[in-house]
């Protein structure tokens, strides 16, 4: 009899384990082995993308193993066979955590984390102009000190040739006598000023572009300011201006300030038309409108009427503006750089 319940009690214990095991089986009555816990790398990690890598998560059962990969709590990608994903669009600097969730198709899900940080953002080229500071030597217009990164120009803005504004008591008055035949001197006359420009020695491309103002927004290499290629606000073109445009390509404004818009014949005649010619205020060069030879014209230039190239002071290349002898001849849509602070 004792041997009979014994065995009794086990049958009843057997039966009971199979039908605890066939509540865990799948629909084959086969128990699912969910896939292998399994682990994530983290590949290469730019500013805005990020590679993850992981082992296979090996299903026990043979069962055909995807992966759905989570970042910050959004599902990215899912189904999946392959062991690596890209993060693109990332924000630089950032901390990103994760998961990579790998599935048997049978409801076994096996997650595995991860966590990285994008890479800071890489800051843009930045030169250094201070050897081309040495061409403002022995300037009568012009004397400059540095500071750390920063050189002060001050120039008296008054022109070394002649000008047919000058007072005619003046050595340097000359009467027009350029080709425009359409030449009409403006009122105005050549007065001494005291305009200073602090700008950077390692300009840089500004994240953010600003329009140039109206007045000064450069110095040439004599000491006269650069203006833009508008008359007066709202963009009036200099159409009617350029008929006042003495015989260097100058000429002052109701102010007395005698300035630029466009190539100073007088520095080319002097320099030649590949040189350097001055800087605008964001720090970077102005050049003539040749370049190893050739006419650069706008279609060679940016939207900002400068490009990328080695110069004769800057043999490892540089960004420069160039003048040429179209609208917008010196600065297009703004500084390329930042522009520093001028006073005038
Ligand atoms: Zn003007
Ligand atoms: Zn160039």
């Amino acid at each position: 009899m004792k041997k009979n319940q014994l065995f009794k009690t086990r049958c009843t214990l057997l039966i009971a384990i199979a039908i605890l095991y066939s509540c865990s089986s799948d629909d084959y009555g086969v128990a699912n082995s969910t896939p292998a816990s399994f682990l994530v790398s983290i590949g290469t990690l730019t500013e805005n993308s990020a590679t993850i890598f992981w082992t296979a998560a090996v299903d026990a059962d043979g069962d055909t193993v995807r992966y759905a990969v989570n970042l910050d709590g959004t599902e990215v990608t899912s189904e999946i066979s392959g062991l690596t994903y890209s993060f693109v669009g990332l924000t630089a600097a950032t901390d990103f955590t994760g998961t990579v969730v790998a599935s048997d198709g049978k409801g076994g899900n096996t997650s595995a984390a991860f966590s990285f940080t994008s890479a800071a953002a890489t800051s843009a080229v930045s030169y250094d102009i201070t050897s081309i500071l040495s061409k403002f030597d022995g300037i009568e217009a012009v004397s400059y000190s540095v500071s750390g990164n920063t050189v002060t120009f001050t120039t008296t803005d008054l022109p070394n040739h002649t000008s047919p504004y000058w007072d005619t008591s003046n050595s340097l008055y000359e009467a027009y006598n350029g080709t425009n035949s359409n030449w009409n001197q403006n009122p105005n006359s050549i007065e001494e000023q005291n305009i200073t420009f602090t700008m950077t020695l390692n300009p840089a491309e500004a994240t953010t572009k600003s329009a140039t103002p109206l007045g000064p927004i450069g110095i040439s290499r004599n000491g006269i300011v650069f203006f833009n290629q508008y008359a007066g606000p709202n963009n009036q073109p200099l159409t009617n201006e350029i008929n006042s445009f003495d015989q260097w390509l100058g000429h002052p404004n109701g102010r007395a300030l005698y300035h630029y818009h466009i190539a100073p014949t007088f520095l080319i005649d002097s320099f030649g038309e590949e040189a350097f010619l001055g800087l605008l205020s964001d720090g970077f060069p102005v050049y003539g409108p040749l370049e190893n030879g050739a006419i650069i014209t706008n279609a060679d230039l940016d939207d900002f009427h400068g490009h990328t190239s080695a110069t004769e002071d800057f043999p490892e290349g540089i960004y420069h503006y160039h003048i040429t002898n179209e609208d917008p001849y010196l600065n297009g849509n703004g500084f390329f750089g930042t522009a520093g602070t001028i006073t005038n």
